[in-house]
Formats: C-alpha cells, structure tokens, sequence
C-alpha cells in the first residue's frame, strides 16, 4: 500500500459511493508530505519522457501539479474556470467541461500565449471520474497543436467511466491510487497485481 492510499483510509471520509472527501490532506488543507509523495511518485513513472509544461484545472489540481512540475523542472499551467481581464490579444483556448462534483458545465479557458505547438504537455488532476477534466485539458492542448505526453491522476475511481475513456483516447495514464469501490462506507482499493 502506497503513502496516499494510507492516508486515505486513515483520514478520507466516503460521502457517499461516488464521492470521496480528502479535503483534510490534499483538497482544502493541503499536507506537503503527501504531495512531496505524490510528485515523487508522478516523477519516476513519468522521468523518461520529455515534459515541457505541467498542465492542470483550477482549483484541487494546482498542488500536486505545481510540485511536480518543480520536479521536472518545467512551467505549471493551470486551466481558468473564468476569464481574467488581464487576458493577453493572442486570445485563448477553450472547452466545455462538465464538473463532477458541482453537476453544471463550464467554459474552462487558457491563454494562447502560454501553451504552444512544441509543447509536451504532463496533465495532472487531484481526481479521475467520468473523465471531464482530463478530456477537457486534452482538448486543449490539441487546440494549440501541443502533444500529450500523459495524464497523471492522484485519485482514480475506477468504478466511473474516466479511466476507460482515456484508454481509448490513447492516453499513457499513470494513477497513484486506484479504488474500485465506495460501497458500504467503505474504501477498497483495485488489486493490480490481481489484474
Ligand atoms: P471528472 O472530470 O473525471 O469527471 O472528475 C474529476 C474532477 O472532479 C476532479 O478535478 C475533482 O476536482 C472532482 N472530483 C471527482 N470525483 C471526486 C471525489 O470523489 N471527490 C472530490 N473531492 N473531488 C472529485
């Protein structure tokens, strides 16, 4: 058992069987012993590719996605759920995403001038579901002619559609943690070595 799914079964709390709450640790107060484990993790799997920038969804994702990005020693940069004003004439990208938790759909934006057709592009999000986020931010990185070099999730619920829709986008998805199940109040995690 990895240092994340510890901590998940010592201080996750299951709202319900889609719905995880981590906010003591990773999604409000955020823990930097979990997130330095999470961006070493991230790190070895990823090392031997070529990463340009480090790409993520406000809010949750920009913790483990600015460490890791640390660590590769490479640009953070975070998808917009609105439009500052400060944005530059070069325009932006945009895509729909449909968010898990709040239910409603929204624009998610970023700047043409920070995401370019030599970028290598590492995605990293806090969770994986129905797949939304991550989807969205490839759609992104498309947009600008960018490669997707991965995606990397801390939490995979692998009982939702996201990790399959991913696989047949032809995405190298690497998830730290994965659960296959939130019934009955509790966590269990998938097997791999079962699989
Ligand atoms: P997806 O886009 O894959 O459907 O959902 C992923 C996004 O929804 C993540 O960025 C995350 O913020 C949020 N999310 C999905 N499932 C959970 C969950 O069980 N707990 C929390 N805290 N957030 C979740």
């Amino acid at each position: 058992m990895n240092y994340l799914q510890e901590r998940i079964l010592k201080d996750g709390t299951v709202i319900d069987e889609k719905i995880l709450k981590i906010d003591s640790f990773l999604n409000h107060q955020i823990d930097p012993k979990v997130m330095h484990e999470i961006q070493s993790n991230f790190f070895d799997y990823f090392k031997s590719r070529e990463i340009t920038k480090v790409l993520t969804i406000e809010a949750s994702g920009i913790a483990p996605a600015i460490m890791v990005a640390s660590h590769f020693q490479v640009p953070m940069l975070f998808a917009k759920k609105s439009e500052p004003s400060t944005l530059a004439a070069t325009g932006k990208y945009s895509t729909r995403v449909h968010s898990f938790t709040k239910d409603k759909d929204s624009d998610v934006i970023i700047s043409k001038e920070y995401l370019n057709a030599d970028d290598k592009v590492l995605i990293i999000d806090d969770f994986l579901a129905n797949g939304e986020a991550s989807l969205g931010l490839i759609d992104l990185v498309n947009q600008a002619g960018a490669e997707v070099v991965g995606v990397g999730i801390c939490v995979e619920k692998s009982f939702q559609p996201g990790r399959q829709r991913l696989l047949e986008a032809g995405v190298d998805l690497y998830s730290i943690c994965r659960i296959a199940s939130l019934a009955d109040n509790k966590v269990t995690f998938v097997d791999e070595d079962a699989e």
